[in-house]
């Protein structure tokens, strides 16, 4: 595959994923809704280094609905979700799909966290799903 570029809104963060992501995953915990502002993430997980990352990331140390310790990633000027790290996972990314440059080049594979899923969200029905994380 061609390698995925995605950056922030005001472009002062730009990133180049060099492989594909081992999974596409969509999550509907509540701090995903309340980090991205919407119902749900797209998440891209990938080693941390398969990805050249350009700009400065401000971070935010979330603990996630699993009680795991979440190292969140945004841009500090224009706030856009760009990257997870979790600690219970070292080495591991989770690109924020909506980043991406082109975000129709990856589909969902799994959604997590359904319990907390909006009541609107049909469209995933068919998806693999999991109530809680993993
Ligand atoms: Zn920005
Ligand atoms: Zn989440």
């Amino acid at each position: 595959m061609t390698a995925m570029k995605g950056g922030c809104l005001c472009g002062q963060i730009r990133y180049t994923l060099k492989s594909a992501p081992a999974a596409t995953v969509l999550c509907h915990c509540t701090h995903c809704q309340k980090a991205s502002g919407s119902a749900f993430s797209v998440n891209l997980v990938a080693p941390l280094s398969e990805i050249e990352m350009t700009g400065t990331l401000a971070s935010y140390d979330d603990t996630g609905d699993s009680g795991n310790l979440l190292k969140r990633s945004f841009c500090g000027t224009c706030g856009s979700s760009i990257m997870s790290e979790p600690a219970a996972r070292p080495g591991v990314a989770i690109l924020k799909a909506g980043s991406l440059d082109d975000p129709s080049s990856v589909k969902p594979g799994l959604q997590i966290w359904t319990r907390s899923a909006q009541p609107w969200v049909k469209f995933a029905a068919d998806m693999p799903s999991m109530e809680q994380g993993r």
